[in-house]
């Protein structure tokens, strides 16, 4: 039987999301956040930890994004912190139904509010792997809860 050739990484999931991968953003944690979430997924090893910093408003002013484990996950982590920077609790809980809504039944291009996130659709075809995208998501939203909280 002839060999499968090795299936490039860069192939499958495509250029933005290996970019993001290979130079993740936002990476500097913060000393002083007030959201702190961390997620661990022990299936395939993926930890998902970010903190956000919010403004006197009650909106993102810093964040913080960090993960282990599969490209996937380290490419979604990246692509979400890029997208909270002024952004109220609120609307970053918005942008996670979006998100979440898009990985399930797939979203058009004018979803802009997604950004780079939507070049994270193409792990719709390997739904194991949805989980890893969908796992920073989770962080951030248990750390938004936990916050909650925290400020009552
Ligand atoms: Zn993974």
């Amino acid at each position: 039987m002839p060999q499968q050739p090795d299936v490039p990484l860069d192939g499958l999931y495509g250029d933005l999301v290996m970019d993001h991968y290979r130079h993740p953003r936002n990476r500097e944690s913060l000393g002083d956040a007030d959201v702190e979430a961390e997620e661990f997924n022990p299936f395939c090893g993926d930890r998902a930890i970010l903190q956000l910093k919010l403004d006197s408003q009650g909106k993102v002013l810093g964040v913080s994004a960090n993960a282990e484990g599969c490209s996937i996950i380290q490419a979604a982590t990246s692509m979400l912190s890029g997208l909270l920077q002024g952004k109220s609790l609120g609307e970053v809980e918005a942008l996670g139904e979006k998100f979440r809504e898009a990985m399930k039944n797939g979203a058009g291009d004018d979803e802009v509010d997604l950004g780079d996130l939507r070049a994270l659709q193409v792990v719709r075809q390997y739904p194991v792997r949805i989980k890893c995208a969908l796992l920073p998501l989770t962080a951030l939203e248990e750390g938004i809860k936990a916050y909650r909280k925290k400020a009552i």
